[in-house]
Parts: structure tokens; sequence; C-alpha cells
């Protein structure tokens, strides 16, 4: 290189300068510092259309030619999404299962992204590796699984439960059916009707085909039938099937409703079939002192999936799957190209999961679960349940509501006019078609936001309380509000065959659900 001096230090559009990432850092934060506080007097969600939230965004704007200051650009960013986002941190979110995210949290997402250690293999991620393993571990303990499991982080609990699966498949097999496929094994998977839908997820990737899913009866209060249960799994075999797994719910996503599993262990073992708890959304219950034994059983099974981005607060995405034997991982994932040299002194995450590249998601667990202890996460749980009782209670005190089901944190319940005999058969189909325009008001409206559960054929809706900012002041809110947009709602909707009178003639064809 004759004229040209060779470049000490590279000027790339991308770097910045530590002053500039520090004047950035700082603005950044205290928006967001000023924003969490302003949580409470925000709607919980602006209810736009989708048109009026792409316009917001000048969604047709093409790629731009050159860059821009990135001052502006966070400016911007922080802009369009504090103005047009539906916030499940605000006190009164409790729709789906979905948990306010702990501000330290995005403090850890931010640390865990500037040191960026690929937690796909230990040589590239020494202390992040280690880090995840002491969170996997701690979760267990939190959950008294055994703390010798192997387990990693994965982005939610569809996954976990996936991982879950694949680990049971390999395991139940009786050959190398990751080298043979499923062909002709004919293996059967077991739970309830009221299991999550990532069930299909999996039985579709695992190459077993949904029909392989053998969808199990449950009892009044949403828990799986174990005779019903046996009964399959028996007829099964006299079928010459090969049942492989079951699955049991700790708290189903519907109505928080816990499997029999300490009966479900039971049975696993008389069959010698793989047990995976789906703890997605119940599973750090098992935590509390006064847990119930149906819970705690989640200790007996060969598997487990839980969901830190829902009861332990962190910021999506954070899902975990525990596997009892440790082996098992490795059985189900681990394949060892020639152009990968990481040893095998500890453990290298790509050999336990389906991912290869891996982000240190665990960081921000490991966080929580030290700022709060496990008395915290105790605390927090228990407070989120005892909020969900206090709403229950408070629905038969107003003429108009029905109560139905409470089971951990989810309450469930319906807007019953009180001119309107439920249960008669000419309005049953119209107490759906209210409550269903009720829920889309009350989510549109910004005041509270709430889904829904269909229990025993009715339309119900339905507060997941996994939420530590939810006050007693923000439940007592709840049945008034409902009340009044349901009588609003029944005054325009309401039938002329309906109007009052004409349906008390009709007799109960049902008892109340309770
Ligand atoms: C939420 C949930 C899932 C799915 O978890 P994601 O984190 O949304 O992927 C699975 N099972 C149950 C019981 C759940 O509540």
């Amino acid at each position: 290189m004759p004229e040209q001096k060779s470049q000490v230090k590279r000027e790339s559009p991308l770097e910045l300068s530590s002053d500039r990432f520090r004047e950035l850092g700082y603005q950044l934060i205290d928006r967001i510092a000023a924003f969490l506080d302003s949580l409470p007097q925000r709607p919980v969600t602006p209810g736009e259309s989708p048109a009026a939230v792409r316009q917001a965004l000048a969604a047709e704007r093409p790629l731009p030619q050159q860059g821009e200051d990135p001052a502006l650009l966070l400016s911007r960013a922080a802009g369009l999404l504090f103005d047009h986002s539906l916030f499940n941190g605000h006190p009164r979110f409790w729709g789906y299962v979905t948990s306010s995210a702990a501000p330290l949290g995005a403090l850890g997402e931010l640390l865990a992204a500037a040191v960026n250690p690929n937690v796909g293999a230990w040589p590239l991620s020494p202390m992040a590796s280690e880090m995840e393993a002491q969170t996997v571990r701690w979760i267990a303990e939190l959950l008294h699984y055994p703390a010798g499991c192997g387990g990693l982080f994965v982005s939610g609990g569809n996954m976990a439960n996936f991982v879950c699966f694949l680990a049971a498949r390999q395991a139940k097999a009786g050959c190398d059916l990751r080298k043979a496929g499923v062909d002709g094994l004919r293996m059967r998977a077991y739970c309830s009707v009221e299991t999550h839908t990532w069930m299909q997820k999996a039985a579709d990737i695992a190459g077993l085909g949904t029909d392989a899913v053998r969808w199990i009866a449950s009892d009044h209060e949403g828990r799986v039938d174990v005779q019903a249960l046996r009964r399959r799994i028996l007829s099964d075999l006299e079928a010459g099937e090969k049942p492989a797994l079951v699955v049991g719910n700790a708290g189903t996503v519907s109505t928080g409703a816990v499997d029999p599993l300490p009966e479900l262990a039971a049975l696993c073992r008389e069959f010698d079939l793989w047990l995976h708890v789906d703890g997605a959304y119940g599973g750090f219950a098992a935590a509390l002192p006064d847990a119930p034994a149906a819970l705690t059983a989640l200790c007996e099974a060969d598997s487990v999936a839980v969901d830190p981005h829902k009861w332990l607060y962190a910021p999506l995405e954070a899902g975990c799957a525990l596997v009892r034997d440790p082996g098992r991982l490795r059985d189900a994932f681990a394949y060892h190209p020639p152009y990968y040299h990481f040893g095998d002194a500890a453990t290298n995450y790509f050999d336990l999961g389906p991912q290869n590249s891996r982000g240190f998601r665990a960081l921000k667990v490991w966080l929580a679960l030290q700022h709060v202890g496990r008395a915290g996460c105790v605390e927090m749980i228990s407070q989120d349940i005892r909020l969900a009782e206090e709403l229950f209670a408070q629905i038969p005190e107003y003429p108009g509501l029905e109560a139905f089901t409470r089971s951990l944190s989810i309450a469930t319940f319906r807007f019953v006019p009180p001119d309107l005999e439920p249960d008669a058969a000419a309005v049953e189909p119209y107490l759906d078609q209210l409550n269903g325009e009720l829920l889309t008001r009350l989510q549109n409206g910004g005041e509270v936001y709430l889904s829904n559960a269909v229990i025993h054929g009715k339309f119900a809706l339905r507060a997941c309380i996994v939420n530590f900012r939810t006050s007693s002041a923000d439940i007592r809110a709840l049945p008034p509000l409902v009340v009044r947009i349901g009588k609003e709602v029944d005054a325009e909707l309401r039938p002329a065959g309906l109007r009052t009178g004409a349906s008390i003639s009709n007799p109960p064809s049902n008892p109340p659900v309770r």
C-alpha cells in the first residue's frame, strides 16, 4: 500500500462513540421511566384500527437510502410505541396469560444485548452459559423439582412444551427415531380437552400427526378424567397402538384448573409412560407453601414446561423446559457437525434444544429471582391469587353478574340482564352474543382488558391476574364497569322476542354452572 496509511480504527456507520451512547441511553432511560410512571393514567389500549396504526407509522414509506440521527430515531420509536400500544404492564390488564414485566428485566435485556453472548456453546458464552445453568437450577428449586434436572431457556411456553414433547418422543420410541422417523410407530399422546393448542402443534411438528393426540374428557372443574384416560390407554394398547406420553396441566389456560398430577404420575408409572406437565401458566404456583398436592406433584413429572414471562413477570420472551433426566435432552437434540469444536467440558446449549445461536434470555430471570428471592415470588403470586378470589367474591353482589369459576388467579363470569332467566333455551344464544359484544367493547374501551373462556358451552368473561401492579382498587372497579357496559349493549342488542316477560315463562333447562 504505497499512498494510503492503513486505518487504525475503522469508521463504521453503525458505531457510536461512548459519549454518544451514554447520551442516547440516558435520554431513553429517562423516557422509559416517565412512561412507566404514566401507565396508570393511560388507557390500557388506544383501541385503534389497523389502518390507524399503519398510518401513524407511515407503514408504506420506502427503505431510506441514507442513515438518520439515532436520537431522532429512538425518540420516534418511543413515541410510536407509547402512543399506539396495548400495555400489558397496565394495572388493569388481565387478558389471556400475559404478565406485567419487571422493569429490572428491561435493564437486563439491555445488558444482555450489550455483551451479546451466543449461549449456543460454552466457549462462546462462558459466564452466560453458567448463569443460564444456575437460573435453570434455581427455577427447579423454586418448584421443588429435582435440582439435578436438565433444562434450558427457550422463547416461551409453546417452545418449552415442544422441547419436552420431543424429549419424550425419543425416550419412548424404543428405537433411533431421529434417524428412522416415526413411520409405523403409532405413538400416542394423551391430554385433557382443556389442554392448550401447543399440543396440536407439537404432535404435528414431531411427525406424530394431530390424530395421535387423545383428547380426554375433563370433569366439571376442567380437570382431566383419570378413569377415562386409563380406559383410552387400555383400548389403545389393545388396538396395538403405542401410548407414549401423558400431558398434565398445572393450570389450564382457560380456567386455571389443575389436573390431578399425583394420579397421573401413578398412571404413568403403571404403564411406563412419560409424564409431562404443562406449567406455562400455573407451574410457579407450586412454589407457594400452601400449594395443593395436585400441583406440587409436578415434581414427579419426567418433564415440566414453565414460562418465566408469565408468573415470574419476565419481559417477553422467556420460557423454560425442565427434564428430570438431563441426558434425555441430549438424546433428543444433539448432533456433532465437523465445523464445531466446542469440546464437552461444559454444557453447550445447542446440544439440548432445537436452537443453534441463542440469546441470553436467562439474564432477566437471573436478576429477578435474586431481586425478590423466593419470598418475593411467593408474595406476588399469592397476591394475584388473592385478588382473583376477591373479584370472584364480589361478582354475586352485583345483580346482573353471574359467577362461573375461580382457580389460581383466573376468575370467569358473565353479564346476565337481571330480567332474563339464564339457561332458558331461548336466552343462552343471546347471552353469548351479548357477552361477546360486551368483551369487544371492554377491550376497545381502554379502561380494563379482559379475555374470554367458553365454559360448558357458555361464553364467559375471564380475568387472569398475573400482574404485580394490580391493586384491590383496580379489581373493585371491574364489576360495576361490566354491569354498566353490559346494560348499554343489552339495550342495543336485545331482540324483541326477549323483551322483559318473554322469557320468564321458559323454565331453566340446566342448573347454573358454578
Ligand atoms: C401461555 C400458555 C402456553 C403457551 O405459552 P407461550 O409462552 O404463549 O408460548 C401453553 N400452555 C399454557 C397452559 C399456557 O397458559
